[in-house]
């Protein structure tokens, strides 16, 4: 059988594929496992269900491997997401913090045409709320470093929160009280390798984040800040 459209729960395996793909990282079962939040014999047991539909392949040392029908499926899944959470956010001032998993319990059931509308409607955006790139527009973000990589001393904007990020709720709701959002300009206060923490000094506030947290915030660095 070879499966048309795929159930919500392919959709979420889909999703996280195609960020690692993107990202250059492996695709395996137990990474899946960690980021589904879901045990490791029903990892696998999902895995055999989308091979045998075509939307994945396996390789001799069980590396996962989009195939064309997957990697299509993934990019629209990913697409509908960031356009509800464009929608969430823009017309019904839902807060930043939130879209993502809002976004998430709708996105399933939007059509092709509903999610072409959408995107005329919200002037067609390239990247999500959160600064994630929309698939075929990665080259957007490619220019972006992680905080973790800025020194003391380092001016920066904020640029994006990668998607690993968005799926803590209580990260995203410690970011947007702390003013850690797109746009957002802060220098590096003080990076203490041996406490693995980095304080940034923000417009409104100090906020020490672990350099756990650093990795999944990129930056743009700039000289002087700007108004
Ligand atoms: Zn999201
Ligand atoms: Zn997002």
């Amino acid at each position: 059988m070879d499966a048309i459209n795929p159930s919500p729960t392919i959709e979420d395996y889909l999703g996280i594929m195609y960020t690692l793909d993107r990202d250059g990282e492996s695709i395996i079962g137990v990474k899946l496992s960690e980021l589904l939040e879901v045990s490791a014999p029903t990892v696998t047991v999902t895995l055999k269900r989308m091979i045998r539909d075509n939307w994945i392949t396996m390789d001799e040392k069980k590396e996962i491997h989009l195939t064309k029908k997957g990697s299509a499926a993934a990019a629209s899944i990913i697409r509908r997401h960031m356009l509800t959470e464009w929608m969430l956010s823009r017309i019904l001032d839902v807060p930043w913090s939130q879209v993502h998993e809002e976004a998430h319990k709708i996105e399933h059931s939007i059509s092709t045409d509903v999610a072409e509308k959408m995107q005329v409607r919200l002037d067609d955006p390239k990247l999500c709320p959160h600064g994630n790139p929309f698939p075929g527009f990665e080259e957007m973000t490619q220019a972006w470093i992680p905080l973790v990589d800025m020194e003391q001393g380092d001016r920066f904007i904020i640029r994006r929160i990668h998607e690993f990020g968005e799926e803590d709720a209580h990260l995203m709701d410690f970011l947007q009280r702390n003013g850690i959002q797109p746009a957002q300009q802060g220098l590096v206060k003080e990076k203490l390798g041996f406490n693995e923490t980095l304080t940034l000094q923000m417009a409104h506030n100090s906020v020490t984040l672990g350099l756990k947290t650093a990795k999944l915030i990129f930056v743009e660095k700039i000289e002087q800040p700007t108004v």
